[in-house]
């Protein structure tokens, strides 16, 4: 029903519980479960895959290179867990080499 609050994961303000952004602190999918980056299906913090589509729910923040769950924030630094491609700009979750956009390399193409 409208008008119906939950405290926001990440800043603990009431707000709308079918907002997708907090308008507090202006995280993400403040409210409910986090979601697979892939499908979106609900997933749960110790859940080691998604239980839908498969995709391993750890992965390596982009930004400080730890390991981390794979839900909007890095549990370490608390970056946004996103690439944006160099081609086409898209930000997109790193689920792969490729842009999901425009299927070109994500990282510029150097190998060291
Ligand atoms: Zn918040
Ligand atoms: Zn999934
Ligand atoms: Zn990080
Ligand atoms: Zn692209």
């Amino acid at each position: 029903m409208p008008g119906y609050k939950q405290p926001c994961r990440y800043c603990n303000e009431l707000i709308s519980s079918d907002a997708n952004v907090c308008p507090l602190c202006g995280k993400v999918n403040p409210v409910g479960s986090p979601r697979c980056p892939k499908c979106r299906n609900p997933i749960k913090v110790d859940w080691k895959k998604c239980d839908n589509c498969g995709l391993p729910l750890q992965t390596a923040c982009p930004k400080c290179g730890q390991p981390t769950f794979f839900g909007d924030y890095c549990d370490k630094c608390g970056a946004r867990l996103t690439v944006v491609c160099p081609q086409c700009k898209k930000e997109q979750p790193p689920l792969g080499e490729l842009c999901a956009e425009c299927g070109k390399p994500l990282k510029g193409g150097k190998k060291s």
